[in-house]
């Protein structure tokens, strides 16, 4: 999971780890870091065709974001289901995303997709971190 910039600038950090820790989640990495445009673009390389990505690259490396590995059974889902959807007008009520996000791109938060994709994002932001 990445706590995104809109969340780290309204102090709103603290707020969304207290949810996920409520939620049975248990932080194995934890680290702020800020994005260069270009790490950015890598990160999000797979929506590079899409009309958001530029603006998107841009908003993610405007600030300070919180990359952390989560441990839970079920994590990828449990994680989706707690945030909500990308959209928080669409989002259901008491997600984060319903709870916390600007809009569709400022949505305070980012989950991995699948497992696959989750092991690709840890090594991405947490280089020969071992969790076995
Ligand atoms: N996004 C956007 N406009 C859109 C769709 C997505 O700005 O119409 C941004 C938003 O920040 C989202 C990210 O691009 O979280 C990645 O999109 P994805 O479809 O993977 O959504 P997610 O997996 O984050 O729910
Ligand atoms: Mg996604």
């Amino acid at each position: 999971m990445i706590i995104k910039p809109d969340a780290s600038s309204r102090n709103l950090i603290g707020e969304i780890i207290r949810r996920i820790e409520q939620s049975g989640f248990v932080i194995r990495a934890m680290r702020l870091e800020t994005l260069s445009p270009d790490r950015a673009k890598a990160f999000y390389a797979v929506h590079k065709e899409r009309p958001f990505y530029e603006s998107l690259c841009r908003f993610m490396s405007s600030g300070p974001i919180v990359p952390m590995v989560l441990e839970k059974e079920n994590a990828v889902d449990n994680l989706r289901t707690l945030i909500g959807a990308t959209n928080p007008k669409e989002a259901a009520c008491g997600t984060l995303r319903y709870d916390l996000a600007v809009d569709v791109e400022k949505n305070s938060v980012h989950a991995s997709d699948s497992p696959e994709n989750a092991r690709k994002e840890i090594a991405f932001f947490f280089e020969g971190i071992d969790l076995d």
